[in-house]
């Protein structure tokens, strides 16, 4: 009996040389966090499920990270979270797309996925199951974060000034976590503000399932952070697990196939995290870096953030 769980607080142009120590130690710091709290539910024989929905709330309740408190900010200056959850065992699935509400959008994702009797949910229905299942609620204040906000001011200038090198890789990011339990199921959950400047209704990867999010104990759970638009070309979660069932792919192979090729030739910059049934883990990305971090049976939290090791 083993388990192992994996998380990422997003991908893109994170470099080094534009850190502090101090941010350094603060990202790292927040995904040990979510990796303990994750851990904590499958050392005690807890489901993927509750590891992956325990370790993103962990993520979003983190203003550094783009997701529940810190998400960024639409072109129009509002805040709209997209989250999703998927369980390998049996399939189900839960998401929401462009909520603005709930402190902890991956929970309203999984109160879709078990009280309702469809996938995916947008507009005040969402957040009436969000009352409904009793989900806590923040207000503007609860979610403002200063960076995020100046960073749409910096986009919009950018864009006034008619400057092309809007680089989409600066303006994302995402957190979310896949895990496999004692009992040998696998999860995945995605949760993010999306990008900075986005139009009012947009609508990302994360929430559509097989794009951002998937997860089927035959093959594999996955949970990706980048340009979502091309990852919905690319059904890239799902690719990954087509990947392994047709191909006979392992998962690390899979894994980058779809992220170092389909997604990197694509001008598809970000990555993924995902995990198999035996509890293999892969955490592939083609940007300068991904904020990442994972823990196994019988083997300590690890922690990163750029395309080295640390
Ligand atoms: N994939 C997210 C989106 O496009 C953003 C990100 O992960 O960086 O909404």
């Amino acid at each position: 009996m083993t388990y192992s769980l994996a998380i990422h607080g997003g991908a893109g142009t994170i470099l080094k040389e534009n850190m502090t120590p101090e941010k350094e130690a603060a990202y790292h710091n927040g995904l040990a966090r979510a990796l303990e709290v994750g851990e904590a539910v499958l050392r005690t024989g807890g489901s993927a499920m509750d590891a992956v929905v325990a370790a993103v709330c962990a993520l979003e309740d983190e203003p550094l990270f783009n997701a529940g408190r810190g998400a960024v900010y639409t072109s129009e200056g509002v805040q709209e979270m997209d989250a999703a959850v998927m369980d390998g065992k049996d399939r189900r699935a839960g998401s929401v797309a462009g909520v603005f509400g709930p402190k902890n959008p991956i929970k309203l994702a999984r109160a879709v996925m078990e009280r309702t009797e469809h996938v995916t949910l947008i507009g005040p229905n969402a957040l009436e199951i969000a009352r409904q299942a009793g989900l806590e609620f923040g207000d503007r204040d609860y979610f403002f974060t200063q960076s995020r906000w100046d960073a749409l001011q910096e986009t919009l200038a950018m864009r006034a000034r008619g400057e092309v090198s809007d680089d989409p890789a600066r303006r994302h990011g995402t957190v979310g976590a896949v895990a496999r339990d004692e009992a040998g199921n696998i999860a995945a959950a995605t949760s993010t503000g999306g990008m900075t400047a986005k139009a009012p209704g947009r609508v990302g990867d994360t929430p559509m399932i097989g794009a951002g999010t998937f997860a089927d104990n035959e093959t594999c759970a996955a949970s990706g952070t980048g340009h979502g638009e091309v990852f919905i070309r690319w059904n890239a979660a799902a690719e990954i697990a087509a990947r392994m069932r047709h191909a006979g792919e392992d998962l690390a192979t899979a894994a980058d196939r779809v992220v170092m090729q389909d997604l990197a030739d694509n001008d598809g910059s970000g990555g993924m995290i995902a995990v198999d049934a035996a509890g293999n883990i892969a955490m592939p990305f083609n940007s300068q870096g991904m904020y990442r971090g994972m823990v196994c049976k019988g083997s300590g939290p690890k922690t990163s953030i750029y395309n080295t090791d640390d």
